[in-house]
């Protein structure tokens, strides 16, 4: 049973200065957003398979925000004042394809690519949020959202000029520095302090 039932994701690209380094790329001059298909959500525990079309599937822990209320076109204040709360996100990604296709559609959009939970809480400053990732135990990325390029009310104030946020939809707010490989066998965590620790293991899928 999954914590989120969002009629859409909407995803942030290159949100952390570090992490717009580490593959290269400038940071950009407004918030770099894409969709992750619902059909790709999955809750704790339940496995995330790789796809056999792609070598290089990688982890982006992510802090996940919920929106408590329907907001269209709303200032940063109201932003703020819709949001729910907030959920650990895995934004799992095939780094070659997105590369290679441009778009990031297929790179994102596989089944299972899109770990959330293990629950929303509510009642939290953004400001006071950190995002923690390990595989197999070891730490990979930790970050504060404070370190955002755009903070969270700026992405849900810009997000709503652009679409009109319905209560649950769900926001992926961008990865720190520090991605890298998953591999058949791994256990996958994304940690938020006082939010919760969403783990997953990590299976091979059928070629095609
Ligand atoms: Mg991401």
């Amino acid at each position: 049973m999954n914590a989120v039932h969002p009629s859409k994701i909407v995803c942030v690209g290159r949100n952390y200065v570090a992490h717009a380094r580490e593959l290269g790329n400038e940071l950009p001059p407004v918030p770099m957003l894409f969709l992750k298909p619902p059909s790709a959500l999955i809750g704790p525990g339940e496995p995330i398979v790789l796809p056999g079309v792609s070598r290089q599937v990688e982890y982006e822990a992510e802090i996940g925000v919920i929106i408590g209320s329907r907001l269209r076109q709303v200032d940063q204040a109201g932003a703020e004042r819709g949001i729910d709360g907030y959920v650990c996100v895995n934004d799992v990604t095939c780094r070659d394809l997105q590369k290679t296709d441009g778009q990031w559609g297929r790179a994102k959009g596989f089944d299972t690519f899109c770990p959330v939970g293990p629950a929303v809480r509510q009642g939290l400053d953004w400001r006071s949020l950190e995002v923690i990732c390990r595989v197999n135990g070891a730490e990979r990325q930790r970050a504060r959202a404070t370190e955002m390029h755009f903070s969270i009310p700026a992405l849900v104030s810009f997000i709503s000029g652009i679409m009109t946020l319905e209560p649950g939809d769900l926001i992926a707010t961008g990865t720190p520095s520090g991605v890298g490989p998953l591999q058949s066998g791994d256990v996958v965590e994304v940690e938020i302090p006082g939010v919760g620790v969403l783990s997953n293991p990590v299976h091979d899928g059928t070629a095609r």
